[in-house]
């Protein structure tokens, strides 16, 4: 089952009584709204997108009656209790009621406690907007029948256990903690002996049509941990995950049977960042489906001939972890890319007809404004070739083997907490980043333009069907 669209459809079915104009007209326009988010044509135009994301998400809101928790599209906030604390997960798992979703998930998860035998429950907790509910929910399955099992795994699990050692159940919530891929840990423990490494994903079960998008996207991994793993800083490298790639006969398999099981709108290649040997393959095969994904901007796509291949395989859009328009940052970032590549990855793309989502990195130990600066210019000549602009201030993973020598402090409180705060050794700390971002970057006309296009809260979930329909009438 998918918890967070079935709770999200939860709230926007409650009745709401509304107290101002916005939240009313939302409320009686909800319907409208959730078809436009549906209709392809909705992203031919920006504005018609904003308005009908910002309703949908005014009635999330509306909808959870408390000063103390906040529900958005994005995210989940309560001002008493931190996702990053053990005590506070304890008191979410154990005040279950409280949750503004418990009328929600007791009536589901009920359901399944029905069933006679042995009850295993896997819950798969990837952001921090989730861990309160899931805790809330474990809490209440283990309240009703304290002999159910309780697993937990998922990218937040996995970054947890890696960097708290120690860390390897919650007593009296969780039973068992698996950290990366769970498929073959969850098998041994139902006492399958698994027949191969990676298992084709099953969505047999998930609720299509409740999706707010025009068209099914299919998440699939081709590979686990990331085949360049050589970033300073890149939580994948402090948390020394290994790097597993799938066959290609069994990645091309593995989307061809789903196509034929889903017939998706939109394939997400979620790899950490898709190899080169892997984008060749796609290009040879090809999927039928468009497709997007995150890749290094190496020299491979920079050769038209190869992103016509790619663009002819169903590829729509790349994910580009730029970080830097400095070279001297690249490098001292071991980002393994030169920027006159990364200006003619930009370039070879657009031409190719491929959308391009580039990401920037403020703040890192090497930045100061100047070359943030030089970021900034690379942007502006750029502007063209750049679709989508993601925007993210640098954080110190905790246990990060590359913090000796810099001064660092709890950046988050909590016992959990992810990041470190750090005294930048050059003098360019968040607040000035901060301030750089929002009365010099964002300011430029050009950039401004960019940042217009941003998908709310969706982002680059949402961000290739802007480059489908909108390069279908020529509009982006
Ligand atoms: S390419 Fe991305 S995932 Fe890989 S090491 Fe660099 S930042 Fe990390």
């Amino acid at each position: 089952m998918d918890a967070s669209v079935e709770g999200i459809h939860y709230l926007l079915n409650k009745p709401l009584k509304a107290t101002d104009k916005w939240t009313s007209k939302a409320f009686r326009g909800l319907k409208n709204a959730l078809q436009r988010i549906k209709d392809p044509s909705t992203y031919l135009n920006i504005d018609t997108y904003r308005r009908a994301v910002k309703d949908i998400n005014r009635v999330v809101e509306k909808s959870v009656e408390s000063d103390r928790i906040k529900v958005s599209l994005g995210d989940y906030t309560d001002k008493r209790l931190s996702p990053l604390s053990i005590n506070d997960l304890l008191y979410a798992a154990r005040h279950f009621q409280e949750n503004p979703f418990y009328p929600y998930f007791s009536k589901r998860l009920s359901g399944f406690l029905q069933h006679n035998g042995k009850l295993l429950f896997g819950f798969s907790i990837n952001y921090l907007s989730q861990v309160l509910t899931a805790f809330a929910m474990m809490g209440f399955l283990k309240n009703v029948n304290p002999t159910v099992e309780i697993i937990a795994g998922g990218g937040l699990i996995t970054s947890w256990m890696k960097r708290y050692k120690g860390l390897r159940c919650f007593q009296g919530v969780i039973d068992h903690m698996v950290p990366g891929p769970g498929e073959i840990p969850l098998l041994n423990m139902v006492g399958v002996k698994p027949e191969r490494a990676f298992y084709t994903p099953s969505f047999n079960n998930f609720p299509w049509d409740s999706y707010l998008s025009p068209g099914y996207v299919v998440p699939y991994n081709t590979s686990t941990g990331c085949y360049w793993r050589r970033c300073r800083f890149c939580p994948e490298v402090a948390e020394r995950t290994g790097y597993q790639q799938i066959t290609k006969d069994e990645v091309r398999e593995d989307l061809s049977k789903l196509r034929g099981e889903i017939n998706p709108a939109l394939f997400h290649i979620t790899d950490n960042a898709i190899s080169p040997n892997m984008l060749l393959s796609l290009t040879k095969n090809r999927i039928d489906t468009p497709w997007y994904g995150f890749v290094r901007p190496t020299k491979e796509l920079t050769d038209t001939a190869f992103l016509e291949a790619l663009k002819r395989s169903g590829c729509v859009m790349l994910k580009l972890g730029i970080e830097s328009g400095s070279q001297d940052v690249l490098d001292m970032m071991n980002k393994g890319c030169d920027i006159k590549t990364i200006s003619y990855v930009l370039k070879a793309l657009h031409n190719a007809g491929i959308g391009t989502y580039v990401y920037l990195l403020f703040g890192t130990p090497w930045e100061t404004e100047d070359k943030a600066r030089e970021t900034l210019d690379f942007v502006v000549e750029h502007e063209r070739f750049i679709d989508f602009l993601n925007l993210a201030i640098f954080n110190l993973p905790v246990n990060s083997g590359e913090a000796e020598g810099i001064y660092t402090d709890d950046f988050y409180e909590g016992d959990l907490t992810l990041y470190k705060d750090f005294k930048h050794p050059k003098g360019w700390g968040r607040k000035e980043v901060r301030s750089f971002l929002d009365n010099v970057f964002k300011k430029e006309p050009s950039i401004r333009g960019i940042l217009k296009r941003h998908p709310f809260f969706f982002s680059s979930n949402h961000a290739p069907f802007f480059v489908i329909h909108s390069r279908k009438g020529n509009v982006l």
